[in-house]
């Protein structure tokens, strides 16, 4: 089973704290979905043989373009690559652009799950963010997209500056009102060069707090999991039958082929990304070429890779694979690297898994690079 991701580099605006790749000009759109059904065709090969469980829109804003124009992509994968019985097939969508109208027509082209990007029902919020719609917007088209899909996502961001808990649980409950099956919810970071940056140098905004993005953090997983999510990677609660397939694709080392400027792509051995430039992105490709770096992962890099996945992954890391695959003095050193966190209640063996605790969860990303190795034994 593979997964195909094609990113979509317009957005309306910059939100300040994002650094993905996008462009707010809309001069270029054709010649790059052109390009982009251009490297689809070129790049079948790669997937011959495997069936496509998911295929996800992302970007930047998938949902700024025309019903027509997704349709247009979607019938490139449909010729060139074989889809798996029930597919997952997933579009990002920012709240100002999904319509009644937008949603029907989704769903019609064979659309069967949404990524919303809310993330806040509050109005102070999303202006300090710096996103384009607003929080009417937010709930009308919850509203509108629950009449229609059963597989719905939302993101939402904690950790904000003056976000209170009380805000906080306040937009998780206002998210659990609409019944969706699965939110993902991600700490506020400052990226550098975005204007989140900008505005904290110059002082013209607080320093983000670490403790109040940890409070936050285990509000949203006590109240999901009593709401009978399951919290199955450190960022993303699904009910039961409703964790991502593109995400459980790239978590668990199934190969996925990224489409478009920025898109990185993994084959079981390389990983390779497309230039983050959207001109140049075309020219290549309008030259036959690929315009990607390649890396061949070397076993250091699979093993710290496996690390940091695992931990975050509820089912933790499994001993057993880490020795099929790194031998057995390998699983020894970790073990041995692992002592002091498990002491200090940070990190659990259970069952021959590794894994966090729930006092070692908000730490996870430490506790991972802590376990990191240099050499293999
Ligand atoms: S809509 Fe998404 S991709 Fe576009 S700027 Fe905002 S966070 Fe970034």
């Amino acid at each position: 089973m593979a997964g195909i991701y094609i990113h979509i580099p317009f957005c309306k605006q910059a939100c300040h704290y994002c650094d993905f790749h996008f462009s707010t000009s809309l001069k270029h759109k054709s010649r790059l979905l052109g390009a982009l059904q251009v490297e689809l065709r070129l790049r079948s090969a790669e997937l011959k043989g495997e069936a496509v469980q998911s295929l996800y829109f992302g970007g930047g804003t998938p949902s700024i373009l025309e019903i027509w124009e997704l349709r247009a992509l979607m019938d490139v994968v449909n010729e060139h690559y074989t889809l798996s019985d029930s597919p997952e097939i997933t579009v990002e969508a920012n709240p100002d652009d999904l319509s009644l109208e937008k949603l029907e027509n989704l769903k019609q082209i064979g659309v069967n799950r949404l990524s919303i990007g809310v993330q806040s029902f509050f109005g102070q919020d999303l202006k300090l963010m710096n996103r384009a719609h607003n929080a009417v917007e937010a709930e009308q088209c919850l509203s509108y997209a629950t009449q229609l899909f059963d597989n719905i996502t939302l993101d939402l961001i904690y950790g904000m500056p003056q976000m209170d808990a009380e805000r906080w649980l306040a937009n998780i409950e206002k998210a659990l009102s609409f019944n969706v099956p699965h939110i993902s919810a991600y700490a506020l970071t400052v990226e550098p060069q975005t204007a989140l940056a900008r505005f904290i140098d110059k002082g013209k905004m607080a320093p983000l707090n670490e403790a109040a993005a940890e409070k936050h953090y285990r509000i949203l997983r006590k109240v999901l999991l009593q709401a009978g999510f399951e919290n199955y990677e450190f960022s993303n609660f699904g009910k039961p039958g409703y964790h991502s397939k593109a995400n459980t694709g790239y978590w668990t080392g199934k190969p996925y082929l990224g489409i478009g400027p920025s898109a990185h792509s993994y084959n079981g051995k390389h990983r390779s990304w497309n230039v983050a430039h959207n001109i140049k992105y075309c020219q290549a490709i309008e030259q036959g070429q690929l315009p990607s770096e390649t890396e061949i992962l070397t076993p250091i890099d699979r093993f710290n890779e496996k690390i940091m996945v695992g931990l975050r992954l509820a089912q933790g890391i499994s001993l057993a694979e880490i020795t099929d695959e790194f031998g057995t003095g390998t699983t020894q050193r970790l073990l041995e690297d692992s002592k002091k966190p498990i002491q200090s209640g940070l990190l659990e063996e259970v069952n021959g898994r590794l894994r966090v605790t729930d006092q070692g969860r908000f730490l996870t990303d430490g506790i991972a690079s802590d376990l990191f190795s240099v050499h293999l034994d």
